[in-house]
């Protein structure tokens, strides 16, 4: 592959480097939908969701990265995603997962009870990130 048909994708976040890699596709999903990069796609600067990074590795193989929310850069064919937490899926501790799971369930039921909406707010996001965790891990 010459440097036109390649992406560089860093994925970084406040604990260091994460992951790095070349690609000819990634896709992640941004606060307002999915997005495909190819090479040469235009620049672009986007929220992410707490959801998944998907980077092709050839045929239908495809690395995948969990990240918690944060923000994707494009340009020059070169993506950066800084995230507030990120693991590939082979890293991903999915007991871990599934505790943290049943800790923000309680916190929502208690939350929900108390009337306490910004409690309830954050429980939710520990739910969500938690749930991303086990579904990616259950993919590998
Ligand atoms: P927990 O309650 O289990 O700590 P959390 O959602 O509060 O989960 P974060 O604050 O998002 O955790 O992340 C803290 C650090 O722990 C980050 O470096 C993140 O990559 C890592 N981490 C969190 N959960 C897992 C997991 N299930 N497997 C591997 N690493 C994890």
């Amino acid at each position: 592959m010459d440097a036109k048909s390649v992406i560089t994708v860093n994925i970084v976040t406040p604990d260091g480097s994460v992951y790095d890699a070349t690609t000819d596709l990634v896709v992640c999903k941004t606060t307002v939908g999915e997005i495909g990069i190819m090479p040469n796609h235009i620049p672009t600067l986007a929220a992410l969701a707490i959801d998944r990074v998907r980077v092709h590795k050839g045929e239908e193989k495809f690395d995948e990265i969990a990240v918690s929310g944060g923000f994707m850069e494009f340009s020059d064919n070169t993506l950066s995603i800084v995230a507030s937490a990120a693991e590939k899926s082979e890293d991903i501790d999915t007991n871990r997962a599934q505790r943290a799971k049943e800790r923000a369930e309680k916190r929502i039921a208690q939350a929900k009870e108390s009337h306490n909406v910004d409690e309830l707010k954050r429980a939710e996001v520990s739910l969500r990130r938690a749930v991303n965790r086990i579904s990616i891990s259950s993919h590998r």
